[in-house]
């Protein structure tokens, strides 16, 4: 049965396409999502998430060595699995900053992408518990709410913060993104609001909506010029599935990139050496890439002041009780909800650091854990200007990608993120944090220097899982989509995802991401939201 859309990749904009597109009964939708199902209740619980970068629901990749990092080797978690991301993420729910839309039209030519137009799309999706005002709605898909019992220590952090003159704000994704505060977290009722629960679900018994799961598209076909349909893999061998309309490609900024030169679409030299036929040479395929990389201190605590007390059975079944019997209780944290957005470089136009308190240590892969109850204070640098590179190793669709994020390639995102550090240790060490924080042991006290630090950070650092940019939308040479998405060169086809963010937002990427559906799905159906006169 030929479909209108075949959407490709269950993510966050996947979801969202799939709603939004099959809300015309007229219109039959196809969604194909390489993973599985998102049954298992893990994903709906807030706390879930301490078991997500571990290889849970994952495509189990990790990036090349990392030239500037001393040849590090870095686990990159990418979901895989209905909903993508947003099903194994830590929740957070940041929009970024206003700046970061209007640079999309400045520096890359993406009309129609303001702030002031991208704010109505953030809103459609948005049902926030408490705020309704220029900034936020509800009665949308998306559940938005804060932390149900956010634990002392915490407050003492945002106590800790300002005292070393970093202000207290209540809603980052309001008027001003600067500040330390609790974040917005996508849940609802203490359960995770992933896109798959909030965009799909809801709308599953739709009749010209077809969702296939562990479904992996393995190319794009593309005849006389136009995208016609997707090749699968099936158990036994391959299908091929027709789209009368458009193909879209929603696999995320790995899984697009990836997906297009599969199919002969990218540069066509990489292409060759990777012995894929060439379809149509467009050069900035897998280009771009850009990810927010995560510096860390963890300080031993004075107690059991976090969840790190977690870690005895009697406790892990007492609070699974509380959160089956009244919703509350350690289970309802997604362990990062905590934080707020601040200055390396004081000149920046907008705050150029990301805090996010853990509440404990070793809570992501890879991140030490302490013997005893610890704290964890990542920094991240917010716009780094390294550009990385996504390409195939072959033409095996089974094959992992080669992800080269190139972290520090330009000597100012180094710079900026080891004065996050020491903006993070600083803030431990305040007087707010005394009765909670007994010492720092990582990077350990003794470590002053710069490059005793990057020393440290070239050992120790994370993907903050926000890669982006690598379909870039914009009008130059190197964009892949033009700002309505179409991707250069080839009728029928659009990428929607965070891959088509020209410039990674400052901040965590899932309700970007969302807005990116939004409003791609009215450019797809002809419609617009009109922006507010005045913001
Ligand atoms: C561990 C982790 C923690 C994060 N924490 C946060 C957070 O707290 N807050 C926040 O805002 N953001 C967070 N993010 C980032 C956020 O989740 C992503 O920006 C967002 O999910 C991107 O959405 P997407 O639709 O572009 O792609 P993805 O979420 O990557 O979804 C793409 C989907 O496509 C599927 N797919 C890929 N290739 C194929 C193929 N060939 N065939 C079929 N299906 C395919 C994948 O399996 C996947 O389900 C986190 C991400 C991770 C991984």
């Amino acid at each position: 049965m030929p479909y209108d859309y075949i959407i490709v990749g269950g993510g966050p904009a996947g979801c969202v396409l799939a709603n939004r597109l099959s809300a015309d009964p007229s219109i039959k939708v196809l969604l194909l999502e390489a993973g599985g199902s998102d049954w298992n209740p893990l994903f709906r619980m807030p706390a879930g998430f301490a078991r997500m970068t571990k290889g849970v629901a994952s495509w189990g990749w990790s990036t090349v060595p990392q030239k500037h990092l001393k040849g590090r080797v870095i686990w990159y978690t990418q979901a895989k699995v209905i909903g993508g991301g947003s099903s194994i993420n830590a929740q957070l729910y940041t929009r970024g900053n206003a700046k970061d839309y209007d640079a999309w039209v400045t520096d890359a030519g993406c009309k129609g992408w303001s702030y002031r137009e991208v704010l109505p799309y953030f809103i459609r999706s948005e049902d926030n518990q408490r705020l309704v005002n220029a900034f936020h709605g509800y009665g949308g898909p998306l559940g938005v709410s804060y932390p149900v019992n956010p634990p002392p220590i915490s407050f003492a952090f945002l106590r800790a913060a300002q005292e070393l003159g970093i202000p207290f704000n209540a809603d980052f994704n309001g008027a001003v993104q600067d500040g330390i505060g609790h974040y917005q977290l996508s849940t609802r009722d203490a359960e995770r609001s992933s896109a798959s629960s909030a965009f799909l679900k809801p709308v599953r018994d739709r009749k010209n909506l077809t969702v296939r799961l562990n479904a992996q598209t393995l190319r794009v076909e593309i005849e006389k010029g136009r995208a016609v349909g997707v090749t699968i893999a099936q158990a036994s061998g391959t299908e091929s599935l027709r789209a009368d309309r458009e193909v879209i490609v929603s696999c995320g900024a790995i899984g697009s990139p990836r997906l297009l030169q599969l199919s002969g679409i990218g540069p066509a030299d990489a292409l060759k050496s990777a012995g894929v036929s060439v379809v149509h040479d467009l050069p900035g395929v897998g280009d771009n890439m850009q990810d927010h990389l995560d510096l860390y201190a963890i300080s031993e605590c004075t107690g059991d002041h976090t969840y790190d007390r977690m870690a005895r059975p009697h406790r892990t079944v007492w609070a699974g009780l509380q959160y089956l019997l009244f919703k509350t209780g350690p289970v309802t944290s997604t362990l990062f909800e905590t934080g707020g957005f601040w200055y390396a470089d004081k000149k920046a136009r907008s705050p150029d650091i990301q805090f996010h308190l853990g509440l404990g240590s070793g809570i992501e892969a890879g991140v030490a854990q302490m013997k005893n109850p610890g704290v964890t204070l990542n920094s991240a640098f917010l716009r780094p200007r390294s550009r990385g590179t996504v390409r195939l190793a072959n033409a095996d669709p089974k094959a992992a990608p080669l992800i080269d994020p190139n972290y520090w390639a330009e000597p100012y995102d180094r710079e900026c993120a080891l004065k996050g550090l020491r903006l993070a240790r600083e803030i431990l060490r305040q007087p707010a944090l005394k009765p909670f924080v007994l010492a720092e042991r990582l990077p350990g006290d003794s470590l002053k220097s710069d490059e005793e630090l990057a020393e440290y950070a070239y050992r120790s650092c994370k993907t903050d899982h926000h890669p982006a940019g690598t379909c870039a939308m914009g009008t130059g040479p190197e964009a892949v989509v033009t700002p309505d998405l179409k991707l250069r060169g080839i009728e029928g086809l659009r990428i929607v995802d965070a891959s088509a963010m020209p410039f990674v937002p400052s901040c965590n990427t899932n309700a970007p991401t969302i807005m990116v559906a939004e409003k791609a799905s009215d450019i797809i159906l002809g419609k617009q939201l009109l922006p507010p006169a005045e913001i």
